[in-house]
């Protein structure tokens, strides 16, 4: 293992212990128990796991039921339902959609990810949105409908809806407005500007940052969590993916949240201990635990 892809060391401790509010542990190196263990040596003491197909929900799920600090949320990813629509082979995971695609597939998707909702340590239902990046025109139609499904199961189930918005801000805002936001929204990996946090605020809608927030190239971000009310803020490591300054291209896990909230509290002008507290209460309150 070249230096380049060893995993960062282990930040100094949190005083006051949060919650990584959006991590794939199903992605990472290692197992639940290590990434569990090196998390909480550094003050993260709870994980939310997200699923992004049927499969990766239904381990999700498992993964919750098994581990007292592990929630739960469960989700056909944006970049997914048009994969199982369009039949397509290179899915994420195949299980759960009918062979050939369609309409019929989503909605047998849809199906089990309803069933997974009901599940009591299953905290959200996400993540869902709208992914414009990822997924070209042919796909659009059958992102939007499932953003609308899971919308539905996340109210009918009083769960936590978690939101993944990428180049789609607008339409995402749209749909949510369309069909009535749940209760608890999170917009997970917030990648919207400071005005799109003043609609967020308004709304009342979480905003979740993660490492990105600190990439030399993301002052718009910083600029939205500068002005986003103390009381809407999580942080999140989405982990595998989007590992923060300095350790930017290595693997991310969970034990890395201390390192964004160090950085999330300098762009507010307050203290670690101070940024921590009000994450801790804020993650409890969006996923209701
Ligand atoms: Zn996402
Ligand atoms: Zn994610």
């Amino acid at each position: 293992m070249s230096a380049k892809d060893a995993p960062p060391p282990l930040p100094e401790p949190l005083l006051v212990e949060v919650a990584d509010s959006h991590t794939h542990m199903d992605l990472q190196s290692g197992t639940v128990e290590e990434a569990l263990v090196k998390a909480a040596a550094v003050g993260v003491t709870t994980v939310v796991q997200v699923g992004c197909d049927v499969k990766g929900s239904q381990w999700a799920a498992e993964t919750a039921a098994a581990h007292e600090n592990v929630h739960a949320a469960v989700a056909l990813h944006p970049n997914e339902a048009p994969r199982i629509v369009l039949g397509d082979p290179d899915g994420w995971s195949r299980q759960g959609a009918r062979e050939g695609g369609g309409d019929a597939a989503l909605d047998d998707a849809l199906t089990e990810i309803d069933r997974l909702a009901a599940l009591p340590y299953v905290r959200g239902v996400g993540e869902t949105g709208l992914d414009f990046f990822r997924t070209g025109p042919e796909g659009i139609a059958a992102q939007e409908r499932s953003f609308r499904a899971h919308i539905e199961i996340a109210k009918r189930h009083g769960k936590a809806l978690v939101i993944h918005d990428r180049e789609a801000h607008a339409d995402v805002l749209r749909v949510l407005d369309e069909e009535g936001a749940p209760e608890r929204t999170v917009f997970h990996c917030y990648s919207g500007d400071a005005a799109m946090a003043e609609i967020c605020a308004a709304k009342g809608y979480y905003m979740s940052f993660a490492g990105n927030v600190t990439f030399k190239n993301a002052q718009p971000l910083r600029d939205a969590l500068a002005i986003a009310p103390l009381e809407l803020v999580l942080v999140e490591t989405d982990a595998p993916f989007l590992t923060p300054a300095p350790f930017r291209g290595r693997p991310n896990a969970p034990y890395l949240i201390p390192v964004t909230v160090r950085a999330m509290a300098e762009v507010r002008g307050i203290g670690e201990n101070e940024l921590a507290a009000a994450i801790a209460v804020n993650t409890a309150r969006a996923f209701d635990y």
